[in-house]
């Protein structure tokens, strides 16, 4: 049995590691010169593997199909990949929120492990080898009847349009295999090889492509004053996001204010449930400062203040109550005069001043492109795929593995575990 693997990065490695245990001949294709390259700016530089929650968590943690992935994740879970990467000589270490790094705090480290597996295992790999369609031939009768393995083999036959025949190379070399598994990831970071060629072979062969949206990414918003705080990050703040004036995600945590808008843990995370949007006119981030407080409790601290502070100026207590970059700009947004003394300030300054710091409404414009996206949010239709094999409805032998599904997770190494289990079951499962 050959097994072509298109696709060098975590879900092509696994396939490859998964589909040579199983006794097949694999070649692994990498367009890149090198394994891994998007592996290598994960977490930082330090790559976030896996996390170490239990299963539950795992698919809490799974935004787009996550009962699509069960099959994928019991075949190869979070401990079967610690396994795996300390075996191949890299020793991991678990952090704040169970998320799983290498002890040497190296990505190169993970995609060195990777890289032994495959070789371990006996898969052939051949760099700078772009593909550049996949070959396939009208599915006959003849073909159902060479491969019925029982009853649930032959009901999925019998939907088959067509069936694998190999590969061919931009370079125009075809390289005939008896299975084909794509793993050419999302369409973020394209500098990475992920360019969305694996969207292209399946949509051709006539699979679904749910539509690409940039999802784990920064947003850009319109007023000018949250230019004003670039560089200032909040801690323990609530991020609202609402569209169209339904609520999509409220939870606390950090963010930051950039040059473009806003970013930061809680954004990005909130940026993969506006992804599940289909379509809305207005999106508003709206900010509580002060969680902890409620706004009465807020304001009685305001009233405190402003007493203390009785013949100073404004301007001089804000400190006492905001980050500095925000106290500098928050008469300039709410229009008080920063020089007034703290005893003038009546009820209706401080209304303005409990509104923004328990209501902070910032519009949203979209988020940032996939240049900046950590995932791509949508991709081949989870209905065009066995879930238990990760084979295509359609096209006998194809299988598909990785961010090239309509699959993502939010940050915390969801999303490389995603790729390193279906990597796994398609490999295992291009065996059959
Ligand atoms: P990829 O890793 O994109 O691999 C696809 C491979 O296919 C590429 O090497 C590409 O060159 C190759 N390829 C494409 N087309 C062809 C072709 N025609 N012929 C041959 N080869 C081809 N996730 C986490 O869980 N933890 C993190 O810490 C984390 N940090 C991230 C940080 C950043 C900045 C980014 C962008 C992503 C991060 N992610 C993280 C997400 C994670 O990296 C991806 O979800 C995961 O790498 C997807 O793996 P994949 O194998 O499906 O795709």
């Amino acid at each position: 049995m050959k097994t072509v693997i298109i696709g060098g990065g975590a879900a092509g490695m696994l396939a490859a590691v998964a589909a040579a245990q199983s006794g097949d001949e694999v070649v692994l294709l990498e367009k890149n010169e090198k394994l891994g390259k998007k592996i290598f700016i994960t977490g930082k530089g330090r790559c976030n593997v896996t996390n170490a929650c239990d299963k539950d968590s795992f698919f809490e943690h799974v935004v787009s199909n996550p009962k699509f992935l069960y099959s994928a994740y019991s075949a190869f879970d979070n401990r079967s990949l610690m396994k795996l990467i300390e075996e191949n000589g890299t020793a991991l270490k678990t952090e704040r929120g169970e998320r799983v790094f290498p002890v040497s705090d190296h990505s190169y480290d993970i995609i060195d492990a990777l890289k032994n597996a495959v070789k371990k295992a006996g898969a052939k790999i051949r760099l700078n080898t772009c593909v550049s369609d996949i070959i396939t031939r009208k599915y006959e009768e003849t073909d159902s009847e060479e491969n019925t393995g029982g009853e649930g083999k032959k009901k999925e036959s019998g939907k088959y349009t067509s069936k694998i025949v190999g590969v061919k190379l931009s370079t125009g070399e075809m390289i005939l295999a008896d299975k084909v598994i794509l793993a050419t990831g999302g369409i973020s970071y394209p500098s990475t090889g992920s360019t969305g060629d694996g969207h292209r072979f399946a949509e051709r062969t006539g699979h679904k492509i749910v539509p690409l949206k940039p999802a784990l990414v920064p947003m850009d918003t319109k007023e000018d004053w949250v230019r004003g705080l670039q560089g200032l990050s909040l801690k323990n703040v609530r991020l609202s996001l609402y569209a169209d004036g339904k609520c999509l995600f409220s939870e606390q945590g950090e963010m930051l204010f950039t040059h473009f808008g806003i970013s930061g843990p809680l954004v990005l995370t909130a940026s993969s449930m506006l992804a599940k949007e289909d379509a809305y006119k207005k999106c508003e981030a709206v900010i509580d400062l002060k969680p902890a407080l409620s706004e009465k409790e807020f304001d009685e601290r305001l009233i405190r203040e402003l007493n203390e502070g009785n013949r100073k100026e404004f301007k001089n207590i804000l400190k006492n109550i905001y980050p500095l970059k925000l106290a500098a700009l928050i008469c300039d947004i709410t229009g008080i005069d920063p020089y007034k003394k703290c005893n003038e300030i009546n009820k209706e300054e401080r209304r303005k001043l409990l509104s923004f710091t328990k209501n902070m409404r910032i519009t949203v414009l979209g988020t940032r492109d996939f240049n900046e996206a950590i995932i791509t949010h949508g991709g081949v239709s989870v209905k065009d795929v066995n879930p238990k094999t990760m084979e295509s409805r359609k096209v006998k032998g194809l299988y598909f593995a990785g961010e090239l599904l309509d699959v993502d997770a939010f940050t915390g190494g969801f999303n490389l575990q995603i790729a390193f289990s279906t990597g796994f079951l398609a490999g295992r499962s291009a065996d059959a």
